[in-house]
Order: structure tokens, then sequence, then C-alpha cells
């Protein structure tokens, strides 16, 4: 007898060890496919983050407005990277106030590189070589950037001209450093601005849907210094808008 129960043993623990695992593996795939569709809900609206004008993907309408002053750098003091970018109006907004999560790694914007491809062709058949010469900028190359300009001129003087990472619109995938070919000695100057090349920008800019994101006089807005070379993309109606009224992408969305 007591022969014959050893393989009846052996034969129940294996088929209950086969019944849990089964229940496992089918708890474990419930767990997956429930896991996947919550993720499509958050991320979903967020994939296209094109500032295209029909639609918004994502808005925020009351966006947290920040309860302390920012200093005198215009950083809001002791202020974290957030978890999410912001939208308004499905407008995605980087600057001081507003930054972007670290993990915010979008690439450049496909409809924004077209629109840009369209404004430096038809500035060549003006006679004006245009180039980008700086587009997106991932999160740990803006840290590079910045600490680098840090090291050269201070925090002060740095936080004039180049931003803090996570705060630069470069990490948008929507901003482009535009400047002549072959003339770098006037990248990233005022000069540009003053040159035909840089004229032309600003008169037309508006029709390929960007917008020169940091205008003269503007700095208490913007938090920047006047850029000639820095342009945005929001879109053509929202681009005429702005530039019809003159004013700056912070006053358009009602956050300045
Ligand atoms: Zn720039």
């Amino acid at each position: 007898m007591k022969k014959k129960r050893l393989p009846f043993i052996v034969g129940a623990v294996i088929s209950v060890a086969l019944i849990v695992s089964i229940f496992l593996v089918y708890n474990y795939k419930n767990e997956q496919i429930s896991n996947a569709s919550d993720e499509q809900q958050t991320t979903e609206p967020n994939k296209k983050d094109s500032p295209a004008t029909e639609e918004p993907k994502k808005t925020v309408d009351n966006p947290v407005k920040p309860e302390q002053k920012p200093d005198e750098n215009g950083y809001l003091p002791n202020q974290t990277l957030p978890t999410e970018p912001t939208y308004i109006n499905g407008i995605l907004l980087a600057n001081k106030i507003y930054p972007l999560p670290s993990t915010f790694a979008p690439e450049e914007n496909p409809e924004a590189g077209q629109a840009l491809d369209k404004m430096l062709t038809a500035a060549k058949q003006q006679g004006f070589d245009l180039v980008a010469f700086s587009g997106y900028r991932s999160f740990d190359y803006q840290t590079t950037l910045y600490n680098n300009y840090v090291n050269r001129d201070g925090q002060a003087a740095a936080d004039r001209y180049s931003a803090r990472p996570g705060y630069s619109e470069h990490q948008t995938g929507l901003a482009f450093d535009i400047g002549e070919r072959g003339k770098d000695n006037l990248w990233l100057t005022e000069e540009f601005g003053e040159t035909p090349a840089g004229q032309w920008l600003m008169k037309y800019a508006q029709d390929y849907g960007f917008i020169l994101r940091f205008p003269k006089n503007k700095e208490d807005i913007t938090g920047y210094m006047y850029e000639s070379w820095h342009y945005r993309y929001v879109g053509i109606d929202i681009a005429k808008e702005i530039k019809k009224q003159n004013i700056t992408l912070e006053e358009y969305l009602g956050v300045k």
C-alpha cells in the first residue's frame, strides 16, 4: 500500500502546482492588459504634441499659477521639474515658469520640421541661404550646454541667454536657432536681426507657422533677452495672430 501512495502524492503535488501556475500566468496576463490600456489612456492625448491648429491635443485650461515671485534670473525659487509638460489649448509651453519634465524627449516635431524646410526653401528663393544650426535638444544636452555657459560667464549671465535644463524650448522639438550659412560670426547675435536675411525671417516666419519667440523689449514677459535667431513653431493660424497682435506666446496663452 505504502509503495503505491508515493506516485499518487507526487501526482497530486504536480497537479496542484500546475493549477497554481496556470492561475498565476492568467492573472499576470490580465494585469498586463489592464496596464497597457491605462498607459494608452494617459499617453494617447500626449502623443501628438503637434501644435496643429485644428483640434487641441491636450488642454490645461488652468495651468497651476505660481504662488511665488520669480527671482532676479526669472526662475521660481526652489522649483522642481514637473512630471507632465504644460499644454494650454493644445499649445506646449516651456519657459522659466513652466518647465518640462527631465524625461520629456519628443525629438524634433515632424510638422515643425517640414514647416522649417518650407520656410528655408522660400528664403533661398529670395536669395537668403538660411540654416537652422540648432533644433531639438535633449535634457542631457541642455545640461551640458548650460553648465558650460555657467562655467564661462557665471550663472547670472548664463541665465539671460541660456535656459537651465528642463526650461529650454529646444527640448520641445518645436524651436530652432536660425542663421545665414557661411556667416557664422552673426549666429546668435542681435545683428542677425538687422541683416536682410534676418529681416526676411521676421517678416515672413508666421506664414510658415513660426514666431520670433523672444522679441525686443519683452524680456520681462518671456524671461529672455532679444534673440533674433530663435524661432518657435506654433502653427500658421496662431503664428499669424501673434504677429498681428504684436504679442508674445506667454501673452497669447494668457500666462502673462
Ligand atoms: Zn534657441
